[in-house]
């Protein structure tokens, strides 16, 4: 008997893992790629314990934390005042295997993972198959056929075009310039942690540090074009901004982001395809990958004859509520915390973050959602029906 079969549109983290977790599944999978090549833009950086967690079967874990840093301290700082608040995620053994953050390039897992399929027959990868449309036509002509598709085809998403699905937004648009430098960041900051929120009047960051490299993350004002924002000395001034006396920086990537608070109106597509977040607290790419798991799971429990479609797209709309409710929720209220407009309303949100960071159970409440342990906990009964086990708090004390 043939195995079923599923088309995987986009090889980024989000397909890459929903692959993987097919595969698990018993289901046959063709991942198609537009891109010649695996894409090794830089972008999203940091790894959520939760989602560790949730990695862990897949055999990947081992080798991201060899190519990553370990993070388990995360901090708020003023740019006068220095260090406001920290977080230790090392409190948090109870409830997960990881505490602490991976700080670790996307594109790491995708070549691990591509590595994976490459030694095992479930999952076909092709390059260079840009698709057109949910059918699926590949932009060369091609028609394929599978018993489903999971379109994990980012941002732009043609698949979700070609539905004409809604993809209602906000009514704001942000741009952030983000920075890489070699330099030394920690060498001259006291009591620098591996990822840093750094609040402002003039002009607020988020400071990270990957394996090598420091990446900085501004806003970008109305007044300033792209290009203003990404020249060098645009990048030496804000660069200049965070250690004074050290010009000119080295400068290793720069690129303008753009964030839409948007949410799919249907969650039939995965990851960037079904909602973009504000890359403040680092949950975009994770929450995609937890869309990964619980749906992947749920389409193999489908199409194996386990589980009745009403399942899926129960599932599904689970993960839809969890991208408005938890992860927007989130992200919105961290840059409302850096960007305060009037300097008592900032100074109110970092006495509150300081307030909370020396409260145990209140650090340890914060540390639970900034993790995404309470967002793998919303879904911990739908992930227990398609067999994957997490380990979670009680569901009764998750607030989203
Ligand atoms: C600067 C920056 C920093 C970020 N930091 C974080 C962070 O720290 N943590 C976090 O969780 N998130 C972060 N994000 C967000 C994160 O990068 C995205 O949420 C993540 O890439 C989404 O993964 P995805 O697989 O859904 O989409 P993508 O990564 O966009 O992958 C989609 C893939 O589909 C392919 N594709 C597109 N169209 C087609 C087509 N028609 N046919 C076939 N293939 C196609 C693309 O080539 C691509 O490989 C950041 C983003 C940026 C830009």
């Amino acid at each position: 008997m043939t195995s079923p079969r599923v088309i995987v549109v986009g090889a980024g983290p989000v397909g890459c893992v929903a692959s993987a977790v097919l595969a698990a599944g018993g289901i046959d999978v063709t991942l198609l790629e537009a891109a010649p090549q695996l894409p090794r833009e830089l972008r999203a950086s940091t790894f959520h314990p939760a989602t560790l967690d949730l990695l862990e079967p897949f055999a990947v874990v081992d080798e991201l934390l060899r190519r990553g840093l370990m993070a388990p301290i995360f901090a708020y700082r003023d740019r006068r005042q220095g260090v406001v608040a920290e977080f230790d995620l090392g409190a948090l053994t109870d409830v997960t295997n990881h505490p602490y953050r991976l700080q670790c390039e996307q594109f790491k897992l995708c070549e691990i993972m591509l590595d994976i399929f490459g030694r095992q027959r479930r999952v076909t990868v092709r390059f260079g198959a840009e698709v057109d449309a949910a059918s699926v036509v590949l932009a060369s002509g091609e028609r394929l056929e599978a018993d489903a598709v999971v379109a994990a085809d980012g941002a732009a998403s043609a698949v979700r075009k070609s539905l004409d699905l809604a993809f209602d937004g906000m009514t704001y648009e942000d741009r952030y310039l983000v920075l890489s430098t070699p330099f030394d960041m920690a060498a001259r900051l006291d009591r620098l942690a591996a990822v840093n929120y750094i609040s402002d009047p003039d002009e607020w960051l988020v400071l990270l540090r990957t394996a090598g490299l420091w990446r900085a993350l501004f806003p970008v004002g109305e007044g300033e074009s792209d290009d203003q924002a990404l020249s060098d000395r645009s990048a030496q001034r804000r660069l200049a901004g965070i250690v004074a006396d050290h010009e000119p920086f080295e400068v290793a990537h720069r690129t303008i982001y753009r964030v839409h608070q948007r949410v799919a109106e249907r969650l039939v597509l995965m990851g960037d395809a079904a909602h973009i977040n504000n890359p403040l607290g680092g949950m975009g790419m994770n929450g995609g990958i937890h869309d990964a798991v619980l749906l992947g799971a749920s389409m193999a429990a489908v199409l194996r004859g386990d589980m009745g479609a009403d399942r899926l797209a129960h599932h599904a709309e689970l993960r839809r509520r969890l991208a408005i409710d938890y992860v927007r929720r989130h992200t919105h209220e961290n840059a409302e915390s850096l960007a305060a407009p009037d300097g008592a309303a900032r100074q109110r949100a970092l006495d509150r973050m300081a307030a909370r960071a020396a409260d145990p159970a209140e650090a340890r409440a914060y540390m639970l959602q900034a993790s995404m342990i309470n967002a793998v906990t919303a879904m911990r009964d739908e992930l227990d029906e398609v067999g994957v086990s997490v380990r979670s708090v009680d569901r009764n004390t998750v607030s989203l």
